[in-house]
């Protein structure tokens, strides 16, 4: 049993951990984010409700800063992991670049105040209208992942008048020991090119024209907390990038990927930011720039979502606290059988017993936690922390469920950046016949 399972005993910060900032914490058995007392934003905003600290996603960037400030480097945030446009502007702001998957996310970045030229854009489906939307806007970088996209990328640059600066996103088969779901970096998994077949995808793309060969990349898979697979993986890439050199392929930057783990459950063995990066500032030559894609690290621990307790309900076997927020507002634990941290945002005198938190959708997967001990009654509100990342962007209306809101604290002020949704914004462009 976790110590942050029992209310009484978390008086300490709650994410007092190496890669991120304490930010969550009790006062007077109230649980406050930065200033923000999070009792106060479900006055204001209802459950459920993502809330996220500005000042924590700013010293989780900063720790990548700092580690690789005496050198050339870039810091690429993963946009996939929280999109919402008011963290991009803060990372933007931070001087982050950003690392994409899709045209809709480079039109998000935009937005927000990022620079196409400090993004890449990922993903093994690029279409031509995504490519050609890139290329409009000045894309630092295309991470190519297979010789039919290099191959169209050449047309559409060539059709574009544009040179389109690309990097081979190799898939070093190493295997990341994380859930089957997010290891991305096997030979069996649909990224990147085969790390064999990479010096003739890079001779092929210096034989196409409208590509600029710039850099490679490589990405491993996510929530990894062991450096092993990444010091496996960037050798292997390193070597590559040695005959690639000798064969003419020079190259101005190494994109190591991201996927640096946060430690959702205490005690876990976890991998900090500046063990990562001082590990790979050590591998990659200093004449290469070193990129890097972090999402999950810079966003996760900074995030919470806020659920009210609907019902206790006593079954046969179990006791379940039916709450609020489901599995269409946090996949993770459906999706991954993820492990968040659960906590009151009232602490009780009491010693609790055990419930497994659940939420109202039709699925017996809705479960948000399994197991855990609380003081609750009907009514209070719970904080299922670490759902900063991978939390708000694959919420869906499953079940005709509005999303929630998502509210930045910055201090002792809590803003809103985005609406709860209203069942008007769910039927949108339906129609009814006849
Ligand atoms: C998802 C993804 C990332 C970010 O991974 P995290 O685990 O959130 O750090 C970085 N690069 C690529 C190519 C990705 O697909």
């Amino acid at each position: 049993m976790s110590p942050a399972t029992n209310p009484r005993s978390a008086s300490k910060p709650l994410n007092d951990r190496p890669e991120s900032v304490s930010f969550f914490n009790y006062q007077n058995g109230q649980l406050y984010l930065e200033q923000v007392q999070l009792n106060d934003v479900v006055a204001r905003f209802g459950t459920p409700c993502y809330v996220y600290s500005k000042a924590c996603i700013e010293a989780n960037f900063a720790q990548y800063r700092t580690a690789l400030a005496h050198r050339n480097h870039k810091i690429l945030y993963a946009v996939k992991a929280n999109s919402n446009l008011a963290i991009l502007q803060l990372l933007a702001k931070a001087g982050a670049g950003f690392d994409i998957v899709s045209g809709g996310e480079l039109a998000r970045v935009l937005m927000a105040g990022g620079n196409a030229a400090d993004t890449a854009f990922a993903g093994v489906g690029k279409t031509r209208a995504e490519i050609e939307y890139a290329l409009a806007q000045g894309i630092g970088c295309f991470n190519v992942e297979s010789t039919n996209e290099l191959k169209l990328l050449s047309q559409v640059a060539t059709a574009m008048g544009r040179t389109a600066p690309i990097a081979i996103r190799i898939n070093p088969d190493v295997d990341p020991k994380t859930h089957p779901y997010i290891a991305t970096g096997l030979r069996e998994n649909k990224f990147g090119i085969p790390i064999d077949d990479g010096l003739e995808v890079y001779r092929l793309a210096r034989s196409l024209p409208g590509l600029e060969i710039t850099g490679v990349c490589c990405h491993i898979g996510s929530q990894l907390t062991d450096l092993t697979p990444y010091l496996d993986a960037v050798s292997r890439v390193i070597s590559l990038v040695d005959s690639l050199a000798a064969d003419g392929i020079h190259l101005h930057h190494l994109d190591v990927g991201g996927g640096v783990g946060i430690g959702y459950v205490e005690d876990a063995p976890k991998l900090s930011v500046g063990e990562f990066c001082a590990a790979m500032d050590k591998l990659v030559d200093r004449r290469l720039a070193l990129h890097m894609e972090p999402g999950r690290s810079i966003v996760g621990a900074a995030g919470t979502l806020l659920t009210e307790v609907v019902y206790l309900k006593q079954a046969p076997e179990r006791r379940f606290a039916v709450v609020d927020a489901a599995m269409n507002d946090l996949m993770r634990p459906a999706l991954y059988q993820a492990w968040h941290r659960i906590v009151p945002l009232t602490q009780r005198n009491d010693d609790g017993v055990d419930y497994d938190i659940v939420g109202p959708v039709c699925e017996s997967a809705d479960v948000l936690g399994r197991s855990r001990r609380l003081a609750i009654a009907e009514g209070d509100c719970l904080a299922i922390l670490d759902a900063g990342a991978y939390g708000f962007v694959m919420a869906s209306n499953y079940n005709t469920r509005p999303r929630p809101p998502e509210v930045l604290v910055d201090g002792g002020r809590a803003n809103l950046v985005r609406q709860r949704e209203q069942f008007d914004d769910l039927v949108r462009g339906e129609q009814l016949l006849g």
